[in-house]
């Protein structure tokens, strides 16, 4: 079971989005300093997108929030509430909810074992009722509930990895790049069900696709080395703005280090499957 399905099932929690603080956060891997005094905010049961090229610090930030990293400078508050120092299954007890880049999903497990793994003591009605609402969401849930989740095609399982959390009603729910290597369509049916869901939860999304997080999102951050280059209302940045930031931001995917803060050389951006623009 793992600790955000345990979350979902606390009593006393609130139904709808919480509101997140991410103040002066810092995090270091040995000499490397992948975060580097981080300040974001992001609005109860809004959608915040933090764009950046590879080896920006994203996922990292990602883990502090989530709580994969609890021993890092500065804090992350709830609804006000510090909750740095607390491990991964107390926050998710809080409603945080994380899904991973990868394993999101148990392969040998059916869609629908899939649904409520680790939710205990539901009844067989709950675990039907449980598999209709990640069938409203995205209804081929329904239709193969019973296939194994390994043998769904790989924008499927994101939908399914999607859908498992979102019935769990989290207060904030972290992604880490549902979008990578799907073709584009499938990435669009997965952030118009993200925008449905705009108020019941709070999103941050680790996205490098620039121009369809900047129509999803409420909010943008660029990160760039561990910093924060760009952050601001989705609205008030032109692409063209965003998409500067982002490219100024990068780096050669060969780099070895990412460069100090302010000695950012300008770079290609990552090579990856989709064009992240
Ligand atoms: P990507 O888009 O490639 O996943 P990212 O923006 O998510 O990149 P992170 O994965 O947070 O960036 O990595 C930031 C920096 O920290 C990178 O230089 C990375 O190599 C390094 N890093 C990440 N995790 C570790 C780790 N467990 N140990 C050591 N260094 C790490």
């Amino acid at each position: 079971m793992t600790t955000a399905e345990t979350a979902m099932e606390s009593p006393g929690r609130p139904l709808h989005g919480s509101a997140l603080s991410v103040r002066s956060l810092s995090h270091s891997y040995g000499a490397l300093e992948a975060l580097h005094d981080v300040t974001i905010e992001v609005a109860a049961g809004t959608i915040c997108s933090v764009l950046g090229p590879n080896g920006a610090g994203k996922s990292t930030l990602a883990s502090c929030i989530a709580g994969g990293i609890t021993t890092s400078p500065g804090s992350v508050l709830l609804d006000g509430t510090d909750v740095s120092r607390e491990a991964r299954f107390r926050r998710a007890r809080r409603g945080i909810a994380y899904v991973p880049e990868d394993g999101a999903v148990f392969p040998a497990l059916t869609v629908a074992e899939n649904l409520v793994v680790g939710r205990r003591g539901l009844s067989r009605r709950q675990r039907h009722e449980v598999v209709d609402e990640a069938a409203a969401i995205f209804p081929f849930l329904g239709k193969r509930a019973g296939t194994r989740a390994g043998m769904l095609s790989g924008g499927e399982q994101q939908m399914l990895a999607l859908s498992r959390f979102l019935v769990q009603k989290p207060s904030l729910l972290v992604i880490d790049e549902l979008s990578h290597g799907l073709a584009p369509a499938i990435v669009d049916q997965l952030f118009s069900v993200l925008a449905k869901f705009r108020g019941a939860t709070t999103f941050v999304i680790i996205e490098q696709y620039v121009k369809r997080s900047q129509e999803l999102a409420d909010d943008v951050v660029v990160l760039s080395y561990g910093n924060v280059a760009l952050a601001t209302a989705a609205a008030a940045v032109s692409l063209d703005e965003l998409e500067n930031a982002y490219e100024i931001h990068s780096r050669p995917l060969d780099a070895a280090q990412p460069a100090p803060p302010g000695g950012a050389a300008p770079g290609p951006l990552p090579q990856q499957a989709n064009n992240p623009l």
